[in-house]
C-alpha cells in the first residue's frame, strides 16, 4: 500500500472510513479503541504491584537478613529462622504498602498530565482526552498544540511545526496538504503530515488521524525514550550519598563489634547475627525510599490543592523558591473582562452608566457612527463569539476574555458578532501575537452598503473600496502604525498633538487598572501580500475601550504570605505599564514603584539587566524572549525563580526557570508540557499554596532523618558501649531488627503527613545548596543518640548490676519507648508538642500507641517472651521504664525552648 502521504486527502478519509465534517460516529469511535487500543506509547506506565514487591525483596538489606535468616536455620535455630523471616515479611509489606499508594499517585497524576485534544465526532467538536483517539479521528489543530497522534492533514492555514524531538530540525516546518508522490521521502520532508511528539508553533489546521500509539512514527523509536531513567532531585541525592557514607561506617562499626566479642569470647552465631543487626541498624536504607514516598505523597496533596506536579523534583525545589514571576491576566485578576468605557475623538461613554440608564435593553448607535465603528471593529476582528445556550435561550461568550467583552459591548449596541460577520465577510486574518500586541482581520465590503446595520454603514460610506482591515490591540502598538485619526466622519492627520492626545487618555485610562485595547481600520482594494508588516500599517485610528478586570480575592493575602516567607513577587505582564501598576497596588505586590518596560531589556548588556532586575517588581509591555531575559538575570543574582507562562513561546523561559508554571486553564499544550508544575486554577494564592506544600514536604523529610539517624545512633552507641562497661551483648540481633524494622518503621512513616507548621511561611526560603545537616541536625542526631543510648544502658547497667534478670527486657522497653518519646518531640523542630497539638496527627498518635502495645505484647504475651527472650517486667518496673524514657521528651522540648526563646532574644 502508498504510504499515507502518497495519498490525496480522499484517499486517506476513504481508507480510513471516515468523514472529514462530521468525523467518525462515537459507536465506531469505540469500536476502533477497542480494536486499536488507546493511544499511548507503551512502557511509559508505572511500575505493576510484582515489580514492586520484586524491589522490596532484592533490597540489600533484606537479602543479608535472608542469608542470615539461613544460617541461623541452618545452625539449627529454627526459632530465630522463622522470626527474622517474619521480620523481612512485615518490613516488606510496610515498605510495598507506601511504594504501591506512591505509584498510584504517580499513575494518577500522569494521566492527569495527558492533553486533551479538540475532535469532530458525530458532526460536532468535542473535547477529549488524547488517549482516546483512533484512527480515523477528525482533529482541530491550533497553535500551542501538541500533535496528539499522527495525522494527515486536510487543512493548512499558515500551519507550522517543530519537529526537533523526531527529526533534529530546530527551524519550524510551514505544513501543506497536497499529495507528495515519491515514497521514500524522510519523515522532515513529508510536509502534508504530522506527527506524535511534535507540536505546532503557528497557525490552525485540521487533520486526520493516520496511526496511533505505538505505531506512531515517534512509537517506533520509542524504546529509545523510555530507558531515560527518572531524574532523581537533590535531596535523593544527597541521601544516597549520606546511605553510602553510613552503610561504609557500619561495615567498619560491624568489623569493630565483631573483633570485639571475638576478644570477650562470645558465641560465634550470635556474634554474627549481632554484626548483621547492627549493619541493618547503622544503614537507614529506608531513606531514599522515603524522600521519593514523600514527594509523590506531597504531589498528590498537591493537586487537593489544585496544583498539577509533572515532575518530581519540582515539589523539592519549590521549598527553595525566592522569586515567583507571576503574569498578571488571570493569575493575578479573574480574567473577567467587563468594557466599561469607550472612547472616539468625539465622545467619552461610560458603558456602566449607559446600561444604568438603559438596563439590558440593546441600544441602536444610529447617531453615533464612530461609536458604531469603534464597536463593530471590536468584534469583527475578534475569534470570540456568543453560543446560544439551547435550555435556557440565553447566549454565553466562548473565547478569550478581552474579546469576548468586546463582542458583548457590540451587542449591547446593538451589533450582533452574527449579523457584522455576515454583512462583512471574514476573507483574511493576521492572528495576535504577544510579540506584536495586535491582530488583524480582512473584511470584504459589500457593494451594497444597505445591509450593514445603519450606523456602522455611515462610518464606512467613505471607505468605498472591496475590503476593510480592523487591526485591534494595545494603543501604543496601534498607535506607533497609524497615520490618521477618525474625527467627524473623516480622516484627519495624525499630528503629534493628537498622538499626545491619544496617549494621555490612554495612560489616564490604564492608571486605573484598566486593559485598554485600541481599534483602527484601513480601507484595501487588493488582497496580496498577507503578512503583518504589509497590513499592519497607514491606519485610521478609531478609538479605544477600557475594560476593568477585577483582582482575585485571595491574592492580596497570597502576596502577603508569599513576602513574609522571603519570596519576592514579581509582574510580569504584556499589558499597560500604569495597568500592572494598578494591579499591583491593589494586590499588595508594590506601592508606587518604578516599571520597567520590555524594549528597556533589548539594549541591555547582561550585567546591565542584573543589576535592572535586583530593584524592579513590575515588568510590562513585556514579550516572551524578554522573560526569558529576566530569568536568566534573577538566576545569576542567586535566585530560584518560579515563572508562569502560557503560550509557545514561553516555553524557553518556562524551562529555564527552576519552576516553570503552566496555566492549566488558559495555557497552551507546549507549556503545560514544557512546565514542571500546572495551576489548575490559573490562580497566583495556587502557586503560594505550592510553596507552602514543598516546605513541608521538604521539613518532614527532614524530621524524618532526625528521628532515624537520632534513634539509630542510639542504639549504635549503646551496643558500641557496653562491652566497655564490661557488660553482655546488650541487645540480642532479633530485639535489634524488630526495632529497626516495625517499631520504628510506623512513626517513620507517619512523620511524613505532618501538617505545616505555624511558621513554616514565616521564614527565608532554604538555599537549595543547604546540606541535610545544616541548621544543627548533626549536633542534634549525636546528643540525642547519646542521651537515648545513656539512658537505656544505664537502666540497663543498673540492674544489670543488680543481677536483675530483667536487665535486658528492662534496657530494650527503655530504648524503645524512648524512641517514642523521641518521636512525640520531633514532630516540630522549633514549636513544643503542647503547642501544635497532640492530635494534630493522629497517624502518628496511632502509630506511637500501636508500637507501644506490640512492646507490651513483646513483654507480657507467652509465645513472644521465648522468641525475643523477654520477661515480664512488674508495674513498678514498667513505669520506671516509661518515666526514664519519657526524659527524651522532656530534653527535646526544653532545647526547643531555650532556641525558641534564644531566637526571640529573651534569653
Ligand atoms: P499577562 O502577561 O499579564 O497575562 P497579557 O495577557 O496582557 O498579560 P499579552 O497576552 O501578551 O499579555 O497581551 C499584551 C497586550 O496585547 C495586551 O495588553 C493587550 O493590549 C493586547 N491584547 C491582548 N489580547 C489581545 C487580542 N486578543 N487582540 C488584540 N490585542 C490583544
Amino acid at each position: 500500500m502508498a504510504k499515507w502521504h502518497q495519498l490525496t486527502s480522499a484517499a486517506v478519509l476513504n481508507e480510513l472510513r471516515t468523514d472529514a465534517a462530521s468525523g467518525l460516529t462515537e459507536s465506531e469511535a469505540e469500536f476502533r479503541l477497542n480494536q486499536y487500543g488507546h493511544n499511548e506509547l507503551a512502557g511509559t506506565g508505572t511500575k505493576s504491584s510484582w515489580q514492586i514487591l520484586w524491589e522490596q525483596l532484592k533490597a540489600l538489606m533484606v537479602m543479608i537478613l535472608i542469608v542470615a535468616a539461613t544460617v541461623s536455620a541452618l545452625l539449627g535455630d529454627y526459632k530465630d529462622a522463622v522470626a527474622i523471616g517474619a521480620i523481612v515479611v512485615l518490613n516488606a509489606l510496610l515498605g510495598f504498602s507506601q511504594e504501591y499508594r506512591a505509584e498510584k499517585a504517580i499513575a494518577a497524576l500522569k494521566k492527569l498530565a495527558i492533553p486533551s485534544v479538540k475532535v469532530r465526532r458525530g458532526g460536532h467538536v468535542k473535547e477529549i482526552s488524547a488517549s482516546h483517539l483512533v484512527p480515523g479521528d477528525i482533529v482541530l489543530l491550533e497553535a500551542g498544540n501538541l500533535l496528539p497522534a499522527d495525522c494527515r492533514l486536510l487543512q493548512s492555514a499558515d500551519l507550522q511545526t517543530h519537529e526537533a524531538t523526531l527529526t533534529g530540525e530546530s527551524e519550524p516546518i510551514r505544513k501543506i496538504t497536497l499529495t507528495i508522490e515519491a515514497a521514500d521521502v524522510a519523515l522532515g520532508d513529508r510536509r502534508n503530515m504530522a506527527f506524535l511528539g511534535t507540536f505546532i508553533t503557528a497557525g490552525r489546521g485540521e487533520g486526520v488521524v493516520t496511526e496511533t500509539g505505538m505505531r506512531t512514527e515517534l512509537g517506533r523509536i520509542a524504546s529509545l525514550i523510555q530507558t531515560v531513567a527518572p531524574e532523581s532531585t537533590p535531596l535523593q541525592r544527597r541521601l544516597d550519598h549520606l546511605g553510602k557514607i553510613l552503610a561504609l561506617a557500619a561495615l567498619a562499626l560491624v568489623l569493630l563489634i565483631f573483633a570485639l566479642g571475638l576478644i570477650r569470647g562470645e558465641e560465634l552465631k550470635l556474634l554474627f547475627l549481632t554484626a548483621v543487626s547492627i549493619g541493618v541498624a547503622a544503614v537507614p536504607e529506608g531513606l531514599p525510599a522515603v524522600v521519593s514516598i514523600a514527594l509523590t505523597l506531597g504531589a498528590q496533596r498537591m493537586l487537593r490543592r489544585n496544583v498539577l506536579i509533572r515532575k518530581l523534583p519540582a515539589v523539592e525545589t519549590l521549598g527553595s523558591i525566592t522569586v515567583i514571576c507571576s503574569d498578571k491576566t488571570g493569575t493575578l485578576t479573574e480574567n473577567r473582562m467587563t468594557a466599561t468605557i469607550l472612547k472616539t475623538a468625539e465622545r467619552t461613554l461610560d458603558v456602566a452608566d449607559h446600561l444604568q440608564k438603559n438596563g439590558t435593553e440593546k441600544v441602536e448607535v444610529v447617531g453615533q457612527p464612530d461609536v458604531a465603528l469603534l464597536v463593530a471593529g471590536g468584534a469583527l476582528c475578534n475569534d470570540a463569539f456568543l453560543s446560544s445556550e439551547e435550555d435556557s435561550g440565553s447566549s454565553m461568550p466562548i473565547g478569550d476574555p478581552t474579546e469576548t467583552a468586546l463582542v458583548a459591548v457590540a451587542t449591547h449596541f446593538g451589533l450582533m458578532k452574527t449579523d457584522l460577520e455576515r454583512a462583512l465577510e471574514r476573507v483574511a486574518e493576521i492572528p495576535f501575537t504577544s510579540e506584536r500586541k495586535r491582530m488583524t482581520t480582512i473584511h470584504r465590503l459589500p457593494s451594497d452598503l444597505e445591509r450593514i446595520p445603519a450606523g456602522l454603514a455611515t462610518a464606512l460610506r467613505g471607505c468605498r473600496s472591496a475590503y476593510v482591515a480592523f487591526t485591534k490591540g494595545a494603543v501604543d502598538s496601534l498607535l506607533a502604525i497609524s497615520t490618521s485619526v477618525w474625527v467627524d466622519g473623516k480622516l484627519e492627520f495624525l499630528s503629534q498633538t493628537k498622538l499626545d492626545q491619544l496617549a494621555d487618555s490612554n495612560n489616564a485610562l490604564a492608571k486605573s487598572g484598566m486593559r485598554v485595547l485600541g481599534i483602527g481600520f484601513r480601507c484595501l482594494d487588493l488582497l496580496e501580500d498577507l503578512s503583518d508588516s504589509a497590513n499592519e500599517r497607514d491606519l485610521t485610528f478609531v478609538g479605544m475601550v477600557g475594560m476593568i478586570d477585577p483582582p482575585r480575592p485571595a491574592v492580596a493575602s497570597a502576596v502577603a504570605r508569599c513576602k513574609a516567607a522571603g519570596i519576592r513577587p514579581i509582574v510580569i505582564t504584556g499589558d499597560h505599564p500604569l495597568t500592572a501598576q494598578y494591579v499591583a497596588r491593589e494586590v499588595g505586590i508594590a506601592g508606587e514603584c518604578p516599571v520597567l518596560l520590555g524594549t528597556a531589556l533589548e539594549h541591555c548588556s547582561e550585567a546591565e539587566i542584573e543589576g535592572l532586575v535586583e530593584s524592579t517588581t513590575i515588568y510590562a509591555r513585556v514579550s516572551p524572549e524578554h522573560k526569558l531575559k529576566i530569568v536568566r538575570a534573577l538566576q545569576n543574582r542567586g535566585q530560584i525563580v518560579a515563572m508562569t507562562g502560557d503560550g509557545v513561546n514561553d516555553a524557553p523561559a518556562l524551562r529555564k526557570a527552576d519552576i516553570g508554571v503552566a496555566m492549566g486553564a488558559r495555557g497552551t499544550d507546549v507549556a503545560k508540557e514544557t512546565a514542571d508544575m500546572v495551576l489548575l486554577d490559573d490562580n497566583f494564592a495556587t502557586i503560594v499554596a505550592a510553596v507552602e506544600e514543598g516546605r513541608v514536604i521538604y521539613d518532614n523529610v527532614r524530621k524524618f532523618v532526625r528521628y532515624i539517624l537520632a534513634t539509630n545512633s542510639g542504639e549504635i552507641w549503646l551496643m558500641l558501649a557496653a562491652p566497655f562497661l564490661g557488660m553482655p551483648l546488650p541487645l540480642l540481633p532479633l530485639q535489634i531488627l524488630w526495632m529497626n524494622l516495625v517499631t520504628d518503621g510506623l512513626p517513620a512513616v507517619a512523620l511524613g503527613v505532618e501538617p505545616a507548621e505555624e511558621d513554616t511561611m514565616r521564614r527565608p526560603p532554604r538555599p537549595p545548596s543547604e546540606s541535610l545537616f545544616s541548621r544543627g541536625l548533626g549536633a542534634y542526631v549525636l546528643w540525642v543518640g547519646l542521651l537515648i543510648a545513656v539512658l537505656s544502658l544505664g537502666t540497663g547497667y543498673w540492674y544489670w548490676r543488680h543481677s536483675d534478670s530483667h536487665w535486658q527486657t528492662m534496657l530494650f522497653t527503655t530504648l524503645t519507648l524512648s524512641q517514642m518519646a523521641h518521636v512525640l518531640a520531633v514532630r516540630s523542630e522549633n514549636q513544643s508538642l503542647f503547642h501544635i497539638g497532640i492530635l494534630s496527627n493522629r497517624a502518628l498518635l496511632a502509630a506511637v500507641i500501636l508500637t507501644v502495645l506490640l512492646q507490651l505484647a513483646l513483654i507480657y504475651a507467652p509465645a513472644l517472651q521465648v522468641l525475643f527472650r523477654t520477661a515480664a517486667l512488674s508495674f513498678r518496673d514498667l513505669v520506671l521504664s516509661i518515666a526514664i524514657s519519657s526524659v527524651v521528651f522532656w530534653a527535646v522540648e526544653v532545647e526547643k525552648w531555650y532556641c525558641r526563646h534564644k531566637a526571640a532574644g529573651s534569653i
